[in-house]
């Protein structure tokens, strides 16, 4: 969760610098990742859901100015109660980001405090921008809450606010059939997610899948690198 500042101009640039910060430490990581795993699977499937990332995450942030939503400042209620479910490349990009990205020592060390799950996501910090430790990888279902429409038994677009937050608004579906936004509903996105590269409608909870990511990240790089055993040198217990 950004914190705004009262002056409108300083405001944006402070956001700005934050999203500028964030997509260079995202590409930073990956970066790392991607040349040390070279033309393996697993770089194919890094580069896959990073681009999938950055194209669906433009309807969210698109749907969200159309309708004017935004999370109130300090509100992070969403990730103090959940442990999302994740695919198979979602849990490799997670697992790059533990590995290549910042605080490598301090995301293992939650990961395995949190494994088998628990009931609050390992990567939720209160003091995190958007009290998230790895919001620039986070997972579809992370971009999805209270950024995405659903569809309604009748097969209308609706949005029904955020469950944890009294100030949230939703919005009918004469609203959103009325407005030139392009949303799909969640489920739509969900099966776009589910034919990437490695991906299959099979999700695991977050701790266990980056775990086996983290370990099969670690197998490749022992291939790839046999001289330095080193290199993955934390046991995630999987
Ligand atoms: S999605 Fe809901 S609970 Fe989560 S930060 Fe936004 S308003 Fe708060
Ligand atoms: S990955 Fe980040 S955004 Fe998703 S539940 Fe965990 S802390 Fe929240």
């Amino acid at each position: 969760m950004f914190f705004f500042y009262q002056d409108t101009d300083f405001s944006f640039s402070f956001l700005h610098n934050c999203l500028i910060n964030i997509i260079k430490r995202l590409v930073k990581y990956l970066e790392t990742a991607i040349e040390m795993l070279g033309d393996t699977g697993i770089s194919a499937e890094l580069k896959a859901i990073y681009d999938f990332y950055n194209t669906v995450q433009s309807d969210f942030d698109y749907f969200k100015d159309e309708f004017s939503l935004s999370c109130p400042d300090g509100c992070g209620e969403c990730c103090a109660h959940f442990i999302p479910d994740v695919t198979q490349s979602e849990a490799l990009l997670l697992a790059a980001r533990v590995l290549f990205g910042e605080k490598k020592s301090l995301l293992q060390e939650r990961l395995k405090a949190s494994y088998p799950s628990k009931i609050v996501c390992p990567f939720f910090d209160l003091w995190s921008d958007h009290h998230c430790m790895v919001y620039s990888s986070r997972p579809l279902i992370c971009r999805m809450f209270y950024s995405c429409a659903s569809s309604g038994k009748d097969g209308s677009l609706a949005f029904g606010g955020c469950r944890f937050c009294k100030e949230s608004r939703s919005i009918s579906s004469e609203e959103l059939s009325s407005s030139d936004c392009n949303i799909h509903p969640m489920g739509d996105y969900g099966e776009m997610l589910e034919v990437l590269p490695g991906n299959s409608p099979a999700t695991e909870l977050l701790p266990e899948a980056v775990t086996k990511a983290i370990n099969r990240i670690g197998y490749a790089l022992n291939l790839l690198f046999p001289e330095n055993s080193s290199l993955i040198a934390e046991d995630q217990g999987a």
